[in-house]
């Protein structure tokens, strides 16, 4: 298989350049987010067979390399529950033509593990915070303690995972009272904190309405938060900034969001599928090819290809993988 790189990146049938790779390492979570995980884990455990070895991943971004694509993310499930993880990190990271690597995290484990993931090569973190209140978050959580992913944040800024970007789903009668706190977090620190919306998937697809809040309540209260230019024109976040601040607050909205034209990325799912639009339940089976010897490219090159030009979540598209199942 002839994987150089001629320096081109692929286009998909719109003139999009395709460079993300975002790849779900497990479906597997050290925590029951109740949005996201039903308080059993999920109920249709999958066997180890039925998931990508870190090899075979580590094929696929070899040949998405081969295509042009610059920036991969690791996420999951809890991508650092994934036993393995720095070394899937540290082979990616010797692939010259992939510039950025970074991951999702719940950050329970960054404590420990930060240092080493630094020194395999990966470039920053993004950490899921819903809420700074301890009981609040072991509520959300279901059993996790704040007091792990505060460490875990600390020992990222200190290894120099930077920058950190925290993500926290706005969520209704939750922690909408908890936007100042978010936003102060930004004043004297270098931390970017995106607040994205609730989506109706997952545990989520059966909460009440009153859960699902618009992003702009945030605009509203902080009437001193100013846009910043966009730096990244297919990042789904808009980015804004209280004067004088050092960081940046950003807010996502994933069902509404207008980035269609702009999006730049596949994902591979721990089970092998590759799926060429978030909220699509559009998949491209990537495993049967690897396991028979098949040539992966032409896999990837179709799933490129087959990228929608919109999502249509909008207009009822009902995405049936969950989130740990994609990868958020
Ligand atoms: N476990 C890691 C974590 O929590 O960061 C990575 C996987 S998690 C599925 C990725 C992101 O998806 C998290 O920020 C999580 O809050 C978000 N998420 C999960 N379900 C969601 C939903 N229904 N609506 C909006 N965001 C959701
Ligand atoms: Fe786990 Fe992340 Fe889902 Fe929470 S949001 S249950 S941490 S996969």
């Amino acid at each position: 298989m002839d994987l150089t790189h001629n320096g081109e990146i692929m286009k998909d049938k719109y003139e999009r350049k395709i460079e993300y790779l975002r790849i779900s390492v497990t479906d597997r979570c050290n925590l029951r987010c109740r949005y996201c995980m039903p308080q059993d884990g999920i109920s249709d455990k999958k066997s180890h067979d039925d998931m990508l070895s870190l090899e075979e991943i580590y094929e696929v971004v070899k040949v998405c390399a081969s295509l042009g694509m610059r920036k991969v993310r690791i996420t999951g499930g809890e991508p650092l529950t994934r036993k393995g993880v720095s070394g899937l990190i540290k082979n990616i990271n010797k692939i010259d033509s992939i510039k950025d690597i970074a991951i999702t995290t719940n950050g329970i484990q960054l404590k420990e593990k930060a240092k080493d993931l630094k020194e395999s090569g990966l470039k920053r973190v993004n950490i899921s915070l819903d809420t700074l209140d301890a009981e609040k978050y072991k509520y959300i959580t279901r059993f996790g303690s704040l007091k792990d992913v505060l460490e875990g944040i600390d020992e990222s800024k200190k290894v120099r995972l930077l920058p950190i970007k925290i993500n926290t789903v706005l969520i209704g009668g939750f922690n909408d009272d908890e936007i100042e706190d978010f936003v102060n977090l930004t004043v004297y620190d270098d931390i970017h904190v995106r607040f994205i919306e609730l989506m109706p998937i997952g545990q989520a697809s059966e909460w009440a309405k009153e859960k699902f809040v618009s992003n702009t309540l945030i605009l509203d209260r902080f009437n001193e938060l100013k846009p910043i230019p966009r730096e990244d024109e297919s990042s789904p976040a808009v980015y804004y900034k209280l004067p004088g601040a050092k960081g940046t607050v950003g807010l996502i909205n994933p069902i509404s969001h207008h980035f269609c034209k702009n999006c730049n990325r596949i994902r591979l799912t721990a089970d092998g599928k590759i799926k060429p639009c978030l909220h699509s339940n559009q998949e491209i089976d990537v495993k049967e090819a690897l396991r028979s010897g098949k040539d992966i490219r032409v896999i990837v090159e179709s799933a490129i290809k087959a990228k929608p030009q919109r999502h249509h979540i909008n207009e009822g598209e009902n995405v049936k993988r969950d989130m740990m199942r994609i990868g958020g």
